[in-house]
């Protein structure tokens, strides 16, 4: 199976309560070759809930725009996550741009100012820890050539990668 972030699929779970719907992935996902998690829902969030963004990786701090140390929640949410990609067999994944979970190339700075940084978000990095190759939305050419299928599934992601 192919793992992915829940909102890419549509599910309205991120912060604002809204969806990063990619129609490709959507598609995949009603032929039954995806698992969606939201790790930040998983692990207790609600939704919408405040921008969280991660002040430290050693030791991990990640706080709310309003200083809020959901660092737990962060953790318990892409354990949980992990262990649904586990029992599906998940080996490859495309996870959600620049999220403090999801993100896989770059991360915010930590002062909700939209400054990128290098980094991984808690769940992408948990997910390479255990050898699950990840990309993110803006990497579907590269995602589609890893796992060999640009003939089978490109014509899902031809007419608009995204909406
Ligand atoms: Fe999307 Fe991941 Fe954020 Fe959930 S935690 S809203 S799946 S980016």
């Amino acid at each position: 199976m192919i793992g992915v972030s829940a909102c890419l699929i549509g599910e309205n779970c991120t912060y604002s309560g809204k969806n990063n719907l990619v129609l490709g992935l959507k598609r995949l996902y009603e032929l039954g070759e995806v698992v969606c998690v939201c790790p930040e829902v998983m692990g207790g969030l609600s939704t919408p809930r405040n921008p969280a963004e991660i002040q430290s990786v050693e030791p991990l701090l990640i706080t709310t725009n309003q200083q809020v140390d959901v660092t737990k929640e962060y953790l318990e949410g892409a354990k949980k996550a992990m262990s649904i990609f586990i029992a599906h067999d998940v080996k490859v994944a495309i996870l959600k741009f620049r999220s403090p979970s999801c993100g896989c190339d770059g991360i915010y700075d930590g002062t909700f100012s939209h400054t990128l940084i290098d980094g991984q978000g808690v769940f992408a990095k948990m997910c390479e820890e255990h050898g699950i190759k990840v990309f993110h939305e803006k990497q579907i050419e590269e995602f589609l050539k890893y796992i060999g299928k640009e003939d089978e599934y490109g014509t899902y992601f031809k007419d608009s990668t995204s909406i």
